[in-house]
């Protein structure tokens, strides 16, 4: 079984249109979509969800206010703003000199350039009384340190693993697909990224299909690593772009960097021909093979609203140059050492 990771310097290079066309050219074949915060290969393979599963990507803390003494000392500490005074009735309602009603959105602690939280924090304990001014965390900007569990003198914080988006293996017609959606203003995208690929492997194997083929993230961050440390080889995807040559470069930098074999693929080359050979170039130079140009074709376009990959929709035209892609992806694949 080999592992290929398409992946591209910046987003927007057709990736993913190139992933669908090799799954469906590739035959025994696990797709993975790893590139989780924005993930819509699912848009093209329209697959059927037979197993969903729940994803932690770390904890997020939760103050209980039957335990709380409101003494402010996790506002003091949160370096995220993420501990916010709440006011029943709004800060208004506290005697606070606002001109305008207050709606208790808490912006001016989230935004307030001289970071002056303990005063507002201070100025809402002052004024209270009653219902009185509660602390509470925006479960959005906790970062999860755990900080303020630590040091809660009176042990009021609840520091517990939060479910942070969900994972799914689905039947599509090019064979089985793991895919996970992440949640809105979640992070661990890394983590989220190795169940996918882990769970693709290992359904791989438990299939005997040749290949998985993984959709990785853009860019150099976190969830690139996650997508392709350990893989059999790398396909990079850009565009000729000034963007997409220096973007092409950092990352080339990062699969040598965890020393895994790459090659280039110049997407949509013909919008401009000369930075389609300089990018080449500078592929060679790096020691990277070229695996193909695509042209630039409306009939992408066509397939996506028919939600096909290319190589279903029509035969001519960029279909012909992916084609090509897969046969020298395919070659260089066979080229590596049999992986168990
Ligand atoms: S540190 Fe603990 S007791 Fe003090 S305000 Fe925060 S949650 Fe309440
Ligand atoms: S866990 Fe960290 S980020 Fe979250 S509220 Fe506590 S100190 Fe702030």
């Amino acid at each position: 079984m080999k592992e290929l990771v398409v992946i591209s310097g910046k987003g927007g290079t057709g990736k993913t249109s190139i992933v669908a066309s090799l799954a469906a050219l590739a035959g025994s074949v696990v797709t993975a979509d790893c590139d989780v915060d924005a993930a819509d290969l699912h848009l093209v393979l329209a697959p059927t969800v037979r197993r969903r599963e729940a994803f932690s990507g770390g904890k997020k803390a939760r103050i209980d206010a039957g335990r709380c003494t409101g003494c402010g000392r996790c506002a003091e500490l949160c370096r995220f703003d993420a501990v916010v005074v709440e006011a029943p009735g709004g800060f208004e309602g506290l005697g606070l000199d606002l001109s305008a009603a207050c709606q208790n959105c808490h912006y001016c602690r989230r935004s307030c350039p001289a970071r002056v939280n303990s005063e507002i924090l201070a100025m809402a304990q002052a004024a209270g009384g009653g219902a009185g001014p509660r602390l509470a965390i925006d479960p959005i900007a906790c970062e999860g340190c755990g900080v303020c569990a630590w040091f809660c003198p009176a042990g009021a914080i609840d520091f517990e693993p939060s479910v942070s988006g969900e994972w799914f293996v689905s039947d599509t017609r090019h064979g089985p697909m793991v895919h996970a959606a992440l949640g809105v203003a979640q992070a661990n995208s890394g983590k989220l990224v190795s169940v996918v690929r882990q769970e693709a492997r290992r359904l791989a194997a438990q299939r005997g299909s040749a290949l998985v083929l993984v959709d990785g993230s853009p860019g150099i961050g976190c969830p690139v690593i996650a997508s392709i440390t350990g893989a059999d080889l790398v396909l990079i995807v850009t565009e000729p772009t000034l963007s997409g040559r220096h973007d092409l470069g950092r990352v080339a930098d990062v699969a040598r960097h965890f020393g895994t074999p790459a090659m280039v693929c110049v997407n949509k080359w013909d919008l401009n021909a000369d930075l389609a050979d300089a990018i080449e170039r500078d592929a060679r130079r790096r020691g990277l093979a070229v695996a193909g140009r695509v042209r630039y074709d409306r009939g992408v376009t066509g397939a996506m609203l028919r939600a096909r990959a290319v190589v279903e929709y029509q035969t001519d035209g960029c279909a012909e140059d992916l084609r090509r892609l897969w046969a020298n992806v395919k070659a260089a694949l066979e080229g590596t050492p049999a992986d168990g």
